[in-house]
């Protein structure tokens, strides 16, 4: 069984998410001889949004899925629309391209939550979703470094965002961990896995094929690739590679050169049982998603049901913290000390996608094999938007994509195998920074 599943196993199983969907029944496994002018790989938010906007366009698509649709990142991860790119991806962009390109590679972080809202809109996806998200800084150093962030984002990109602070916080949020914070009305939250569902329900009534269950094991490139699975395959034009941080751990032989750029990052969440509406209400009055701005960060929000959901906890080594419930609630409690009488009802957990520099990361491999990884845990909304880009630039409108994988981006030190242990000396060096 490949690596990271088994380092998964358990974590998976009592997902909240899970729990408060219907699935439709499983789409079928491949196991015949297919042609079509486009295969992708992987059926989370970037795939998925790839094979929706390219059968749009009048392509023959087929997805495959070695899982059921969902079952990554995107359908577990904390909910957070969130603009922009990973803590350091900005001044990665910035850097590498000047600040002409860097605005254009910002408004197309903007658009990606706008996408997701009309998708919304137009496939009636019900999936939750409010506006409104906080940064929160929990220490004046850390206020100080927000503020910078606001007023460069607010120059730099013309993107609108409102200080609020010390003494109007309890108003916004309940808690006393924190000293002030950066309100997004652009941003929000939404429950991710009821919108990865309506995107795959989108995709498949535009006329894409998907199979699930059906790892793949061998890309072949070339003229006209084969996308092999057990017991079938798919000859096209054009592969899309969305499998994320799992993509390498079906085959070796897949893309070796695209997963030794990213790192899967484990962090871990739990939801409470449900409270009074009135309870919930007042622990986050203003109903916006929250995060702090540590390296390694806690982010909460309340669900519709009124739980708390809370994450946190990274673990840079890929496997699960033992006692994974007390970590996460001691956690909480350091936020929300109030909550001490309520039980957890879930905890599950999964793997963020991250690169060195935390932008995301595109690219060909040859002329006819896309791939889009990377997001650094702002994956919800630019995953979608990824998948818009693959699909105009393989229609034959490269700019945006392009503009994308210019981000130059390099592979982990000690590649698969040293790239953990050099990490997690990384991560004592952030950790002990966060303390500061
Ligand atoms: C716990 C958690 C919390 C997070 N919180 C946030 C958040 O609040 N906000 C945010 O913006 N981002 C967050 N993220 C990150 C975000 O969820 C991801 O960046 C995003 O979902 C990535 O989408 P994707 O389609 O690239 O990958 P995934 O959703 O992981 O989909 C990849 C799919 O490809 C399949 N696959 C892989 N290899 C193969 C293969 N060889 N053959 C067939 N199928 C294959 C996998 O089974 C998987 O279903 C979080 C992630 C986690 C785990």
């Amino acid at each position: 069984m490949p690596v990271l599943l088994k380092k998964e196993l358990g974590v998976v199983e009592n997902s909240y998410y899970e729990a408060t969907v219907t699935r439709p029944p499983a789409q079928p496994s491949l196991t015949q001889r297919l042609q079509a002018d486009v295969c992708v790989v992987g059926g989370g938010y970037a795939g998925l949004s790839a094979a929706l906007e390219l059968a749009e366009r009048g392509y023959s698509v087929v997805l495959l899925e070695a899982q059921r649709v969902g079952w990554g990142a995107s359908g577990r991860n904390g909910g957070q629309v969130i603009v922009g790119f990973g803590s350091d991806g900005e001044e990665a962009i910035e850097r590498q391209f000047g600040l002409q390109d860097a605005r254009r590679a910002w408004d197309i972080s903007v658009d990606a939550i706008r996408l997701l809202q009309r998708r919304i809109a137009r496939y009636g996806i019900g999936c939750e979703w409010r506006t409104g998200y906080l940064s929160l800084a929990t220490k004046p150093r850390k206020a100080q470094e927000l503020r910078r962030w606001m007023d460069r984002v607010q120059s730099t990109y013309d993107y609108p965002l409102q200080w609020v602070d010390n003494g109007a916080l309890r108003q916004w949020v309940d808690s006393a961990r924190f000293h002030s914070a950066v309100f997004d009305a652009g941003s929000g939250h939404l429950h991710p896995l009821k919108y990865c569902l309506g995107l795959a329900a989108a995709a498949r009534g535009a006329g894409a094929r998907i199979f699930e269950n059906s790892p793949v094991f061998v890309v072949e490139r070339g003229r006209r690739p084969v996308v092999r699975t057990a017991q079938g395959e798919c000859a096209c034009d054009f592969v899309v590679l969305a499998g994320n941080v799992y993509l390498g751990e079906y085959g070796d032989a897949i893309a070796p050169e695209v997963c030794s750029r990213i790192m899967p990052v484990g962090t871990y969440m739990i939801a409470t049982e449900r409270m009074a509406p009135q309870r919930a209400a007042a622990l986050i009055p203003s109903r916006c998603a929250a995060s702090d701005t540590n390296f390694i960060l806690d982010y909460f929000r309340l669900s519709d049901d009124h739980r708390l959901l809370f994450g946190g906890g990274d673990s840079y080594t890929g496997t699960t913290p033992r006692n994974l419930i007390g970590q996460i609630r001691r956690s909480m409690m350091g936020v929300f000390p109030q909550l001490k009488d309520l039980e957890v009802a879930h905890a599950w957990g999964g793997f963020v996608d991250i690169t060195m520099n935390m932008a995301p990361h595109f690219g060909r491999l040859g002329a006819n094999v896309y791939f889009v990884q990377g997001f650094s845990g702002h994956g919800l909304a630019l995953s979608g938007m990824a998948g818009l880009m693959v699909a105009e630039a393989i229609a034959g409108q490269a700019e945006r994509f392009d503009l994308l994988a210019r981000i130059r981006h390099l592979p982990f030190p000690g590649g698969a195998l040293m790239r953990t242990p050099a990490l997690v000396l990384g991560m004592w060096y952030y950790r002990l920074r966060d303390a500061l």
